[in-house]
């Protein structure tokens, strides 16, 4: 009887805890920005979700083999106080670099009012913006995918064996502001209030938390709405055609009308990762996908593999001779 209580209560957790906690974040986000330090108290709050994640993660675990410890968690903190807290240097706690640049560019540029609809209610601007946000982040996202200049970047990011609310911000600096620029810089040239960017910054930090979590969550009709932890760990297969999918950030309206939507009726894999190689440190990381030694670690190739000759390609439009995710092969990239 007891078990059947319990069982009874985890489910209801397990449908409750994803739109729960996004709803918390939001609720918080909108204390913080009616307070006079809005970045700092959007970090507490931030934080806070954090914090209630990884009690939710030990709680409930989606797989018991991501609790353990793969030595990265340095290194995920690290990229993501450097990516998405560098800009922050105010507030010194990392959370959400888009809002910190959007507070500071959005007012010194001050593009012409008349194009954004500002007589809307601000939920609904808050949503064109994110719907045009999500095709820059988008576009920048499958591009990391598909062109090694850019994969060699984003492959930080697919190099965990593991998702949890750790490795949520583990992003390479140069991949994190390629992806503010594709996502912002349009909100800018169509005159978004400030107040729009501060929302769909909000939205984005924590439904990108919640896309890394590993917790038993069901999301059900959210799966075709949101980017939500069942999608996102398709996009971590090791499989490439399974990998390079779900591309959206927040939404994924883009993935639905470009068809790289993927949610089969199955477990999403355990065994995650790439098939090459990155650095163990955090500098090495850092610096890693700018030397052409570190590239063909990235790539999982070897310096004279015929593979990294565009004649060994010949003839092949994908690089997947082992299968694993990554990119799709632009090997005219290699220098
Ligand atoms: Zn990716
Ligand atoms: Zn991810």
């Amino acid at each position: 009887m007891q078990t059947k209580a319990k069982s009874q209560f985890y489910r209801l957790a397990s449908w409750l805890l994803w739109p729960g906690l996004f709803a918390a974040g939001l609720v918080g986000a909108g204390f913080a920005f009616h307070t006079a330090m809005p970045l700092l108290w959007f970090n507490v709050v931030y934080l806070s979700i954090v914090a209630a994640i990884a009690i939710c993660e030990r709680l409930m675990p989606y797989e018991q083999q991501w609790l353990q410890r793969d030595g990265e968690t340095f290194n995920d903190v690290a990229h993501t106080l450097l990516s998405k807290g560098g800009v922050q240097l105010a507030a010194a706690l990392g959370a959400s670099a888009p809002i910190a640049v959007a507070t500071i560019a959005q007012p010194a540029i001050n593009a012409p009012a008349w194009l954004w609809p500002v007589g809307w209610p601000l939920a609904a601007q808050v949503v064109i913006g994110l719907i045009i946000a999500e095709l820059g982040l988008y576009i920048a996202h499958r591009a990391a995918h598909e062109k090694l200049a850019l994969w060699r970047f984003h492959a930080l990011h697919h190099s965990v064996e593991r998702l949890w609310v750790v490795n949520t911000g583990r992003f390479h600096l140069v991949d994190s502001l390629f992806k503010i620029a594709l996502s912002q810089i349009p909100l800018y040239l169509l005159g978004a209030p400030l107040e729009v960017f501060l929302w769909v910054g909000a939205v984005t930090a924590f439904i990108g938390l919640l896309t890394h979590c590993n917790i038993d969550v069901r999301t059900g009709a959210l799966d075709f709405v949101f980017s939500t932890p069942q999608l996102h760990r398709w996009h971590h297969s090791r499989v490439l055609a399974e990998g390079n999918t779900n591309y959206g950030e927040n939404l994924v309206l883009w993935d639905q009308v470009f068809g790289t939507y993927f949610n089969p009726d199955r477990r999403p894999p355990v065994d995650i990762g790439i098939s090459g190689r990155v650095a163990d440190s955090f500098v090495g990381q850092f610096l890693q996908p700018f030397s052409k030694r570190g590239f063909r670690q990235i790539l999982g190739r070897k310096a004279g593999h015929p593979n990294l000759g565009i004649a060994g390609l010949e003839g092949s439009e994908s690089r997947s001779d082992d299968h694993t995710s990554g990119s799709i092969v632009e090997m005219q990239n290699i220098q």
